[in-house]
Parts: C-alpha cells; structure tokens; sequence
C-alpha cells in the first residue's frame, strides 16, 4: 500500500471521530497514561450518550489495557475490522498491549513496523458510526510514532494536543520540545497539565510542593510559550494504586482532590 492510499483509508475509517486529542508528553512516568485514562473515564462519565475511544500507541509500554482493568481481554477481527475492548457501554480501547500474548512481553520493534502497526490501528479498528473523542496516548518523545500519527492525522477535524508534564526542570525543557513539534507540525495545543504537583495529606489537608525550586515553573514556561496551563494534579497514592488495580478512581474517588483537579481539567476540553 502506498502512503496516499494510507492516508485515504485513515480518513476514510475516522470520519465519524468528531474530536481528536493526542497526548504527549517528553519524559515517562510524568502520568500521561494516567492522564488520557482519567481523561477518557471522566468524559465517558460526563454523557452517557457519548462514545469515547482511548487509542494506545505507546507500542514499547503498552499501559492502558492495565489502567482500564481490561489487561486480559483480546481484540477481535470482524468483518468490518478490529473491534476495540468496551470498558464501558460508551467507552472503547485499543492497544498493542491486546496483542501480546503476554503483559511482559518486550515490544523491541524498529521503526517501519510500529508505523505500520499505527496505520492499521488508525485504518482497521471499527470505533462505531459516531466517536465524540478519540483520545490517542502516544510514547514519550518526538519519535517516529508521533510523526507517523501526524502523518495520518493531518486530515482531521479538530486534531489537538494535550502535553502532561511534572514540575521539575527537566521535564519542562522536554515540554518545550513537544510544543516545537506541535508548532512544526501544525496541531494547536489544547494545553499543558501540570502533575504531581503537590501532595496533600488526607489527615491534616496540608499541601505540600513535591519539587518546591520548580514551584511555578509550568505557569512561567506556559506564559512564555503562549499555551494554557489546564491545571495541576496533585499526587494521591489511592491514584497510583487504583491505575494499578485498572479502578475508576475518578468515581471511587470523587473526594480527592486530585480528581477536582481532573473534573476542572475535562470542562475545560
Ligand atoms: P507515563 O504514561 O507518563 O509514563 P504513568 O501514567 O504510567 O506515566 O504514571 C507513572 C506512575 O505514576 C504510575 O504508577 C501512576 O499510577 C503514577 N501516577 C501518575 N500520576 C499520579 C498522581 N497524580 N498521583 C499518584 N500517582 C500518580
């Protein structure tokens, strides 16, 4: 198949997505996955008439089939392609992670092959006639499968990314990076989320900074690149635990303020 026709195919599967939200991030473990699962489970949870679809291309760390308490199921091929795993009525994920036979799995694959392992998650998954949101998780870095996905998302309507970051020095250099390649590549930010940011204590409510030299560092890097700071998210160990038990933390949880935090985040998507 050649690139044109890709692209077409692509256009084709995806035109009943209404919105697209990549999420980026420059280093791992700053929570993006948890991000784009909250993200998916609080916009599901906000209208049952929607349909929310989560896309995991981290093909190296596949996290979401753990994160959404689906790490066993499988995808199936039907004959209107793959059809993805319902964590909900209304909300769907798919994930190279359904395709290893096992979660420890290493996925050492080269270039060329995690592109086309992304073209045939954009081209063959049947997300159903309408999706409200298509939420894509992406590796950390401005590698190969960003630029693929770019490739094939250019088409889009309403195509926009969200950049998680934590406070500290070096991942916000790394944000910089990824806003360069937003801007290069044309998508318009939706905006910059601040994690880990501080930890409140469930007995005494006390808030304290986890990386107090940076505090503020996100809303000056924000102000200076012109992009939107959508919020800072506290750390909560329930949070942690809940993503590694694949819980609806966002429900089970509702008095955290980590969660106020992501409920005020998704209204401003
Ligand atoms: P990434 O996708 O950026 O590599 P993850 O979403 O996998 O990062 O998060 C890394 C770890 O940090 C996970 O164990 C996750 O549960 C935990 N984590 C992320 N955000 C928070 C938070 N706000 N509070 C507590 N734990 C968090």
């Amino acid at each position: 198949l050649g690139p044109d026709l890709s692209a077409e195919q692509v256009k084709a599967r995806l035109s009943s997505v209404k919105n697209t939200i990549i999420v980026l991030s420059g280093k791992g473990g700053v929570g993006k996955s948890t991000f784009t699962s909250l993200l998916a489970r609080t916009l599901a949870a906000k209208d049952a008439n929607s349909n929310i679809a989560v896309l995991d291309i981290d093909v190296c760390g596949p996290s979401m089939p753990r994160v959404m308490g689906v790490l066993n199921e499988q995808v199936h091929q039907s004959g209107s392609g793959w059809s993805p795993v319902f964590v909900d009525d209304n909300l769907s994920v798919m994930s190279v992670g359904f395709l290893l036979s096992s979660p420890d799995d290493a996925v050492i694959w080269r270039g060329p092959k995690k592109t086309g392992m992304i073209r045939q998650f954009l081209s063959e998954v049947d997300w159903g006639d309408t999706v409200d949101f298509l939420i894509i998780d992406t590796p950390p870095g401005t590698s190969d499968e960003h630029l693929s996905i770019v490739q094939y998302l250019k088409c889009m309507n309403n195509l926009q990314a969200i950049v998680v970051t934590t406070p500290q020095e070096v991942a916000l250099l790394d944000v910089r990076k990824e806003i360069d390649f937003c801007r290069k590549t044309s998508i318009p930010i939706l905006g910059v989320v601040e994690n880990m940011t501080s930890f409140i204590c469930s007995n005494c409510k006390q808030s304290s900074e986890i990386f107090p030299k940076n505090t503020g560092g996100a809303e000056a890097m924000c102000a200076e690149l012109n992009v939107p700071l959508l919020g800072k998210v506290p750390l909560d160990p329930r949070l942690a635990q809940s993503c590694d038990e694949g819980g609806n933390f966002i429900q089970e949880f509702s008095d955290s303020p980590a969660t106020t935090a992501f409920i005020e985040i998704v209204s401003k998507i």
